[in-house]
């Protein structure tokens, strides 16, 4: 009789998350910190984005010039996107310059411009009224171009692996801060600054779709945020974007989830999910101490039931910490608990960071998780990482030292 040796189930390797290079803040409990309240700083001025259509014409006629040029002023930034009184010549010479001024202030001064991809992605950084520093991301993609907007300077979420989470929360950014990012963005792409267009490509030249993926938590700032959706869809007062085309993702503030569901703008909504389990997720997203999976999750069908709108649910596929086959099992027996059709999976693989736990899934990883999730019913596909190469990715925008002395030494735009 031979002896066989008992079989040794392998035990799935688990890391887990913790910040390297810094130190997370944490509240007295000793839990990370999390900041939802914008610290108070000077505000940036008011500018004819942050008002409402009715708002504006107020303020124009504070301003000593009848209500119509509201709509005048309207289309010379938000059709043709320039701020130059110069170019503004259907307003009376006299006093144009001051008039301009007072309904749209400067207020991001370029600071640094990184571009890749053959110029078909370029990251911005700019400077605020009061030297903080926010980016965008705009890239070009077959019949699209997609700006990533930064929401917050700094953000509260305080994430273990974001470099921008380091730093806390700087403050809110205004509505018209967030368009003014898409309306610099549009005024380079008419001036043949985005490079990379096919021969082909009929698409109009201007971005056509947001995400809400650069600097900060969306939902955390959300008033401004909404103020900026609107101006974004308005087709009469507005940039005219299609609401579709604009992609509001958060890591779960469930209440906000639950009031954007009723705002009756049908943005496409996502949750960045990254973890299927609580024990894992309250590492890796603190606010999930607040709010856990299966209530973001409700809140998440809640939106789709609201708006007809399916659901994007982002995944960093993150090697050996939450990338594992039961944990795609986990996260597909959870969304088909609350029906079908409603909701796609997008796995994003990070880059390959040798020596750090931050780093890519294997590829077989990675295709075995996808196919999990998609044998039971969910549609998944790895997400495009356009845009890592400048660390212009979600999650990993940040000024470095070195953009900080430039910033520094750049006089703001008057
Ligand atoms: S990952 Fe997003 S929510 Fe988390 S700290 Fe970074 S910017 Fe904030």
């Amino acid at each position: 009789m031979t002896e066989t040796s008992p079989v040794r189930a392998t035990k799935p390797r688990q890391v887990r998350p913790a910040t390297e290079g810094w130190s997370q803040k944490k509240d007295a409990e000793g839990r990370p910190l999390l900041q939802f309240a914008s610290p108070k700083r000077g505000k940036p001025p008011v500018h004819l984005a942050d008002l409402t259509p009715e708002q504006r014409v107020e303020k124009v006629k504070e301003l000593g010039l009848p209500g119509f040029r509201a709509k005048q002023l309207e289309k010379h930034y938000f059709t043709h996107w320039t701020h130059d009184p110069a170019e503004m010549t259907d307003l009376p010479a006299e006093g144009r310059e001051e008039f301009v001024h007072g309904m749209l202030p400067p207020l991001l001064t370029e600071v640094r411009r990184l571009e890749t991809d053959r110029g078909d992605t370029i990251k911005f950084l700019w400077k605020l009224h009061d030297g903080a520093l926010v980016e965008s991301v705009l890239m070009r993609y077959p019949g699209r171009i997609t700006l990533c907007v930064s929401s917050q300077a700094g953000c509260g979420m305080n994430c273990p692996f974001c470099a921008t989470g380091q730093a806390g929360l700087t403050r809110n950014m205004s509505a018209a801060e967030i368009i003014e990012q898409i309306v610099r963005a549009n005024r380079l792409i008419a001036d043949g600054g985005l490079g990379g267009k096919k021969k082909d490509d009929q698409s109009a030249e201007r971005v056509s779709n947001i995400v809400f993926m650069g600097m900060g938590e969306p939902l955390a700032n959300y008033a401004r945020v909404m103020q900026a959706v609107r101006v974004m869809t308005d087709k009469q007062h507005g940039l005219g974007m299609s609401a579709r085309g604009i992609t509001v993702s958060t890591v779960g503030l469930v209440p906000a989830i639950t009031k954007l569901a009723n705002e009756g703008i049908p943005v496409t909504f996502a949750l960045s999910l990254h973890a299927p389990d609580d024990r894992l997720r309250d590492e890796l997203i603190p606010v999930n101490s607040r709010w856990k999976v299966d209530e973001a999750l409700d809140a998440a069908r809640d939106y789709f039931d609201k708006t007809g709108r399916r659901v994007s649910i982002e995944y960093a596929l993150i090697k050996d910490m939450n990338d594992h086959a039961w944990r795609a099992d986990l996260l597909a027996e959870k969304l088909n608990a609350r029906g079908r059709g409603w909701v796609h999976v997008n796995p994003i693989p990070l880059n390959p960071t040798p020596g750090s736990i931050w780093t890519a899934s294997e590829v077989p990883v990675q295709n075995e998780f996808v196919r999990r999730l998609n044998d039971a019913g969910i549609p998944t596909t790895l997400r495009d990482t356009r845009g890592k190469e400048i660390d212009g990715a979600c999650g990993q925008l940040v000024a470095t030292e070195d953009d900080q002395a430039v910033a520094a030494a750049t006089p703001l735009e008057v």
